[in-house]
């Protein structure tokens, strides 16, 4: 793939690449009051989305055509880019028509190869940048396919954002990071700008911060970050979005190293470690769920909580498979019973209640 690596001109190549602005835009005042706080902190690219994808009807699902003449005006007044969402050949229309100046693809429409298929089509002999998100599930090719689909189109100025990956069981996260697979991308697609979405990752205020600098250490190449006048009233995605002073705080605190880490790296190794951490809590958290399901069970079938056979059964199996792992049989009885305890800890609370 021959990429252009400038998505805009006058947009400073130095990382990270940064657009801001709300999840949905609102109102023109709204619009308007996020944009100007943003302008004047530097912020060269505004984001707004104008037609929402919904996971239920009923949801506010964007302003719509409406609010495209907003972003013309934030434009005008400020200067800045402006970036929306498009799922349809509709979309692509009306945001060529009022003079948007970066499109981007959302994770539910990359999931889809029609309607990648049916953008792409109508972006042929179109110059406009898009960032292709990555589709809801962790399926690398899909992605890749999609970017493909857009690059096939003529589209050559195009970039990609990681913005997780949704998952059953919701946790820490919003949607799961798997940092390996931006990082795979980075592998396949070598002249690629890869923008990391921190608060669609995090889903939360709290998160933006250690997931942006996190995304700066694995040598992402910007950050796009959801950011409105006033987060608590929002019509959508409230809980992650910050206020444009707070996200100046964000910039300001990140630490940006010059040079990208190998893979092989010890930064790369501890966010490694930091991920398979993550994964362990998930599963014991989902392990000790299970086991309230068999109190449950338990309890309704008024059978005694501890089953010696069943513990007996479990520990002897598990030791033998984790020193045929090359673990210690010492740590893997201290590990099991600790798990066990809880799991049985657990268990007694509930029977009890
Ligand atoms: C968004 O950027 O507001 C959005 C809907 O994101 P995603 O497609 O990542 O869910
Ligand atoms: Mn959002």
């Amino acid at each position: 793939m021959e990429l252009e690596s400038i998505l805009l001109p006058g947009v400073d190549s130095k990382r990270p690449l940064i657009i801001a602005g709300p999840c949905s835009a609102e109102s023109e005042e709204q619009v308007l009051t996020t944009a100007r706080q943003l302008a004047k902190m530097g912020v060269k690219i505004f984001r707004a989305g104008i037609w929402k994808p919904r996971t239920k009807p009923g949801g506010f699902e964007g302003v719509g055509v409406i609010g495209l003449p907003w972003l013309k005006r934030v434009k005008e007044e400020t200067g800045m880019y402006t970036a929306v969402e498009v799922a349809t050949e509709r979309h692509v229309f009306e945001a060529l028509k009022h003079g948007v100046d970066m499109l981007w693809i959302g994770a539910r429409t990359t999931a889809n190869p029609f309607a990648m298929q049916e953008i792409a089509d109508a972006l042929k002999g179109v110059d406009i940048p898009v960032l292709i998100k990555n589709p809801v599930n962790p399926d690398l090719e899909l992605w890749i396919g999609g970017i493909e689909r857009i690059y096939n189109a003529g589209i050559h100025r195009i970039g990609a954002i990681h913005r997780g990956f949704s998952s059953y069981d919701k946790k820490l996260y919003r949607n799961m990071p798997a940092w390996h697979i931006p990082i795979e991308l980075r592998r396949r697609l070598p002249n690629l700008p890869i923008i990391c979405d921190p608060s669609h990752i995090g889903g939360k205020r709290e998160l933006i911060a250690p997931l942006s600098q996190q995304a700066m250490d694995l040598g992402f190449d910007g950050l796009i970050i959801e950011s409105h006048c006033n987060p608590d009233c929002a019509w959508s995605d409230k809980a992650q979005q910050v206020t444009p002073d707070v996200l100046e705080l964000i910039l300001e605190t990140l630490v940006v190293r010059d040079t990208t880490q190998p893979t092989e790296s010890l930064t790369s190794l501890r966010h490694q470690i930091d991920e398979l951490d993550d994964q362990l809590l998930e599963l014991l958290a989902k392990r000790m769920r299970v086991s309230k399901e068999i109190a449950e069970f338990k309890k309704a079938n008024n059978m005694p909580v501890l089953q010696t056979g069943r513990y007996d059964e479990i520990f002897t199996k598990r030791i033998k498979q984790g020193s045929e792992l090359g673990m210690s049989e010492e740590f893997l009885k201290v590990m099991l019973e600790a798990i066990h305890e809880e799991s049985v800890r657990t268990q007694l609370e509930l029977i009890n209640k």
